[in-house]
This record gives structure tokens, sequence and C-alpha cells, in this order.
């Protein structure tokens, strides 16, 4: 019986093609992180179901939909949704908040949510996170917010807004959950089942149900943001402030909520119209109270989630430049098995100087290999036959122009090749009006 088993409904693969588009974002995403004194971190891919439970909340549409938990021998685990609980747990488990303040952490990792397939709404999802523990203040929202928008920029991806809120403590919160409950109070009959149970326990979760009913009843409910208290406010008003100082457009959107339950005072999305209904590319904010939470002291903290996967839809439709894919640098075309252990030899030493070389695996004839040297767009290819050998010289063929120029099959023949290299390079470069350099690449006008 013929087997034919497909890959899981929302996963993707990732294929070879495309591997300079991931490479370009975790690039620039690792780049701009260290900048700003962020280290990786990794952790593990599932944890303890009980972490996510207390961390991301028990009246989550994430913990009441979307995990993936399975029971193995006694204990529950479920692979993780999210990055920020397994970062604190790591925090906490290593020791880390007793070392200087505040701690400043990247990753770049799988999550897990088992929603409804669709664009930019998958199963398995990469995200880009950050983490910074010990701060209370503003600034730290401020810093952590241009991080987010300095990436952005970085991939060049424009038509971006930033969209904050605040969402207060505890305090503030204790108040806005009664306006709450006597506002859906009213319509308690109409509310889709998950609502009517977090109504009580937890009704800001109300306010991101994706129910179309329950949007519809929120559509006027009374606003966090009225409900602040001095601090909160005042906290708000500076992180505000910050951004304006540093150049960061925003938009106060008093209906961001977010989906966990552990965020406190500033939430923030960058969102953009040009992906469809999933244009959320980034979401994060302050947690002040979630490492406590989880065992560890009182320890302001707060971070960002952005969506691998949003980002790059994002990029492929607005034609956003990627790092050039690594391509084959000298193909060897041989004939005999001694060519080919020249090849082989040649091959070494090349990719010692970081080139990427190749020769024929497949037993192929001359023009055959010709032929494969192209589909795979290489720069450069040398025949190698009885008769090169012999004479310990070939020709080395330029691909694009069809120059041919002889090289010695010696030690010197890595020089002789980076040589012809940097000469094409140069024929690449052209001095612009004002005596600068200007890189030509396949003859396009810079
Ligand atoms: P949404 O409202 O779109 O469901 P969320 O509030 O659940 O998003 P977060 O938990 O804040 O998302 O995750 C941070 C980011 O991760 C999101 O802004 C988004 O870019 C990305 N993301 C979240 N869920 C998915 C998913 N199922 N598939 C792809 N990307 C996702
Ligand atoms: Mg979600």
């Amino acid at each position: 019986m013929a087997i034919n088993i497909k890959r899981p409904n929302g996963t993707e693969d990732m294929l070879p093609k495309d591997a300079h588009k991931w490479h370009t974002i975790e690039k620039i995403t690792r780049e701009t992180a260290e900048s700003f004194g962020f280290g990786e971190m990794r952790t593990p891919t599932f944890e303890n179901t009980d972490l996510f439970l207390r961390s991301v909340g028990e009246t989550t549409d994430v913990v009441q939909k979307e995990m993936y938990t399975v029971m193995a021998k006694e204990t529950k685990f479920t692979l993780r949704p999210e990055g920020t609980a397994g970062a604190i747990r790591s925090m906490l488990q290593n020791g880390l908040l007793n070392e200087a303040l505040p701690q400043r952490i990247y990753y770049i990792t799988s999550c897990f949510r088992h929603e409804r397939p669709q664009a930019g709404r998958l199963r398995e999802f990469h995200q880009f996170g950050v983490e910074m523990a010990g701060s209370a203040a503003p600034a730290a929202d401020a810093e952590v917010i241009s991080l987010a928008k300095t990436i952005l920029d970085r991939l060049e991806i424009k038509n971006i807004k930033l969209l904050i809120n605040s969402i207060g403590c505890p305090e503030c919160r204790a108040k806005y959950h009664e306006a709450l409950r006597s506002y859906f109070s009213a319509r308690e009959d109409e509310l889709c089942d998950t609502c009517k149970e977090r109504l009580e326990k937890n009704p800001m979760r109300l306010l991101d149900c994706k129910s179309p009913i329950c949007k519809e009843i929120g559509k006027d409910a009374p606003l966090i943001i009225d409900y602040l208290c001095e601090e909160c406010s005042s906290h708000f008003e500076s992180v505000k402030k910050y951004l304006t100082k540093l150049g960061i457009e925003y938009e106060v959107d008093p209906k961001i909520v977010r989906g966990l339950d552990y965020y406190t005072k500033t939430v923030f999305e960058f969102v953009t119209t040009e992906i469809g209904a999933q244009g959320t590319v980034c979401g994060g904010g302050r947690y002040d109270g979630l490492i406590e939470q989880l065992g560890g002291q009182h320890v302001p903290a707060l971070g960002f989630g952005m969506g691998l996967e949003r980002l790059l839809l994002v990029m492929d439709k607005q034609n956003c430049d990627f790092i050039s894919p690594k391509k084959c640098d000298l193909y060897f075309a041989t004939m005999g098995d001694a060519a080919l252990e020249k090849a082989m030899e040649l091959s070494k030493q090349l990719r010692e100087f970081g080139y990427c070389a190749e020769y024929d695996l497949m037993g192929r004839g001359l023009k055959a290999q010709m032929k494969y040297a192209n589909k795979k767009d290489a720069v450069y290819t040398v025949v190698l036959g009885d008769n090169e050998l012999e004479e310990g010289k070939a020709k080395l063929k330029d691909m694009e122009s069809g120059e041919e120029k002889e090289v010695p099959l010696n030690d010197k023949f890595v020089l002789c090749f980076e040589d012809n290299y940097m000469n094409k390079m140069m024929d690449m470069i052209e001095e612009d009006e004002n005596g600068g350099l200007l890189f030509n690449f396949n003859g396009e006008e810079n």
C-alpha cells in the first residue's frame, strides 16, 4: 500500500529556496537585539503544563482552547504556546534575577497553538521575542518598543502602525472589572459559553473574544484607560513622552487588552493592513506581577513577541530586500575517477576559504554536468579531464560572460580563483560623480 503522509494542518515546511529570507530575519533580529544589550536564551520546547496555566492564565483562549498537551507517565507537559513563560521560568531557575538588572534576553523559537489555520495563523509558528526584567521605569517600556521598531525599520517594513494602551495594575483593574461586569451582565444571555464563564472570573477576557456576537456586544464597553490610578496614568504619560522623544509615532488604542493574562500597564501592538485579517505582526507589554506569580520576588518586567511568518508575509508583499542566497561559486565538471579525486582535493581547499564548491556525484556525462551547473547558477566552472590533469592546468570559465582563464591545478589554484573572483567584483564597482563607489550587480543601475 502506498504511504501518503502529509504534514499536519497548520504547519509549514521551510525549503532551501526560502532559507535566505529566514536568515535575513534571524540576522537582523539578532543583531538589533544584541545592539540593545540583549543576549540569546534557549529553553525547552515543552514545559510543565502548570507553568502556562499560572502565567498565560486559565481564562485565556490560549489555555482554554489552543494548547497542545500530552500526558507523559504521571506528568502533564505542554508544547510552548508563547515564549515569555519559559523565559521567566528559566531566569528564576538559573538565578538570573540575582545578577545585574535589568536582565535582557531574546529568543527565536517555535510556538504551538491549536487554532483554525488560515493565512498568518498557523498551529506551529515562529516568534522572535525579548524579555527585560528588573526595571519599573517607563523608559524601559520605551526601550523595548524602540527595539521592536528598530527591527521593523531595518527590515524596511513600511505602513506599519504602533498602537499602545495601558491596562493598569490590579488596583485600577478591580474597579474596571466591576464596571465591565455590570456592562456585560445586561446581555449575559447572548454571550458565548466561554464568555459567560469568564464574566465572573475575568471579565476583561470578554474584550478579546473572537466570537462576532461577543465582539458586537463589547463595542461600547467601558474603557480601562478611564479607570487608571494615578501611578498607572503618569507611567503611561511618561512612556508616550519618551516615544515622542525617540521619534516613534504611535496611536493610543484604548481597546487593546492583549490575549494573555499576565500583562499590566503598557500594552502595544504593531499592525499592518497589508496581509489581511491577521495583521498583528508584534505584540507585547509590561507584566509586573508575573515573576512573583511564578514564585519569584516582585520584579517588574516586560517584553514582546514578533510573529516571523507574518513578518515574512509583509516583507514579500512589500518586495523588501533579503540577503542574497548563497550560490555555487565553482562547479567542477569531471571526466574519470582521477579528475573526480582532483575535484575533491580542490573543493576542499576552496571550502576552507569559505567558497561553495561542487562536483558531480551522479556519474553524469559532461553535457549533463554543465546543465546541472547552469541550473545551480554556478558563477564559475572548470572542466577536469585527462588532458587537464596531465598538463596540470585547466580553464576557469566565467559562466555569465563566457570568458575563460587558464589556472594551475596545484596549491596556487585557490589564489588564482580568488584573484578571478576579485576581478569580477571590481568590474561591478563603478565610481559615482562624487568619487564614491557604487556596486553594480547584474549590470543594473543603482
Ligand atoms: P492574535 O490576536 O493574532 O491571535 P495573539 O494576541 O494571540 O495574536 P501573541 O500571543 O501576542 O498573539 O503573540 C505574538 C505574535 O505572535 C502575534 O502578534 C503574531 O504576530 C504571532 N502569532 C500569534 N499567534 C500566531 C499564529 N497562530 N500563527 C502565526 N503567528 C502568530
Ligand atoms: Mg491568538
